[in-house]
């Protein structure tokens, strides 16, 4: 049983949360939180990352999931061993982030869009059409911002883009603060007004919109990344950013993912599980499979099987795919229909019941319908029963949950 949830719960997620869907969670929150898009909530991206580090490392994990966040701070794990949010967040979404790093200073900044896609898009593959706005290069004054030589150097700040005011707090005592020069916003130059370029009024770029053709291959998978090399906001003097997309998988009605692995669950009658079935199921791609049990074939709840090369097409080798995974759940008939005659016809097929002993001393006991309920322990990692529940729920949630893929 874990001892506090709160890491959990930053990222949204239950405490028995798996690899994928983890980061799923922290991909999601990142994206949201980044401070380039979300400027007032830079505490909220430090607790999602600071989050996301510990559940992410096995050993950091469980001395959370044993002690709770005190137990991090209070030893096992040393403070050094913990990166800054921005660090992480790169080394998540691979190199440049939004800001791009240290090491990139001559690149501008990266683009990150998540987009949603459906099971369908990745099994059959598709094509986005994705529009963005973006800065781009003045074409009327080639960045510039104004007529040649209209350029000066800024008089406010002398050129170096920064404000120094020197504060006297008291006699003897003052303070010196840094500001961005509002006369040119960081610049360090300025053109007069009269010499600006009409176009981008000086300011050496302007916005574009831009319709980037996103094509989701066959196979591909939640969280990997289209990359746009240079389609990134364009600044004078600096190499663009790329633009780097997404993909975020939508649950599906029928079909959970698992690697190339397509896993569905299918409801079948007590007399079909005895007697056989044909059944139906309706591909990625629109075809239609009929399976077959034969009589004399038992199919009993829960039994597994599977049809080969039916699951998600691989990656870069679309003819080969997964398989597809079928959980069989027999439905039993409804008790309140059976008759007398019924239930005796039944006897006589089936195999007959074992004869019981029952001693003179026994008790009677009474059997009452179980309801699942917050028990003890059904917090613990490797209990089974409740996490059962949970994953089935997770992979068949409602269709209606379902979210369309639509951008
Ligand atoms: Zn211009
Ligand atoms: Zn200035």
């Amino acid at each position: 049983m874990v001892r506090e949830t709160g890491l959990y719960d930053e990222l949204g997620v239950k405490s028995n949360v798996g690899d994928a869907e983890l980061k799923k969670a922290y991909r999601k929150l990142a994206l949201k939180y980044h401070p380039d898009k979300n400027p007032e909530a830079g505490e909220k991206f430090k607790r999602i990352a600071y989050a996301y580090e510990v559940l992410s490392d096995p050993k950091k994990r469980e001395i959370y999931d044993r002690g709770g966040e005190q137990a991090l701070k209070e030893g096992g794990v040393d403070a050094g061993s913990f990166h800054n949010p921005m660090d992480i967040f790169e080394m998540f979404f691979g190199g440049g982030g939004f800001g791009g790093g240290r090491a990139r200073e001559r690149k501008g900044k990266d683009v990150i869009h998540q987009i949603k896609v459906t099971l369908e898009d990745l099994y059959n593959g598709n094509t986005r059409r994705l529009a963005l706005q973006k800065n781009v290069i003045c074409k009327k004054c080639d960045g510039r911002g104004g007529k040649k030589g209209a350029v000066e150097s800024c008089t406010g700040c002398k050129g170096s883009g920064m404000k120094v005011r020197i504060v006297q707090l008291a006699p003897g005592f003052v303070q010196q603060s840094q500001s961005v020069c509002g006369d040119c916003e960081g610049q360090g130059e300025r053109i007069k007004a009269e010499d600006r370029c009409p176009e981008c009024m000086g300011k050496k770029v302007t916005r574009d919109r831009k319709i980037l053709e996103v094509h989701i291959d066959k196979g591909m998978k939640d969280g990997q990344k289209i990359v746009f090399n240079g389609e990134g906001d364009q600044e004078p003097k600096l190499e663009p950013g790329d633009v780097i997309i997404v993909l975020d998988e939508q649950q599906h009605s029928t079909f959970v993912r698992k690697g190339h692995d397509l896993i569905m669950r299918m409801n079948i009658g007590l007399v079909e599980a005895l007697c056989g079935f044909q059944k139906t199921i309706q591909t990625l791609d629109n075809r239609t499979l009929v399976i077959t049990s034969l009589p004399g074939h038992v199919i009993k709840y829960g039994d597994v099987k599977y049809i080969a090369n039916e699951g998600m097409p691989i990656y870069r080798n679309p003819f080969e795919k997964g398989r597809l995974i079928v959980n069989f759940l027999v439905d039993f008939p409804d008790a309140k229909k059976m008759t007398p005659k019924m239930i005796a016809a039944l006897e006589k097929c089936l195999p007959p019941r074992t004869e019981v002993i029952v001693p003179d001393d026994a008790e009677e006991a009474v059997l009452v319908e179980y309801q699942e309920q917050h028990a003890q322990g059904a917090g613990s990692r490797s209990h089974g029963y409740a996490y059962m529940e949970d994953d089935e729920e997770e992979g068949h949630g409602r269709p209606g949950a379902v979210q369309c893929g639509t951008q």
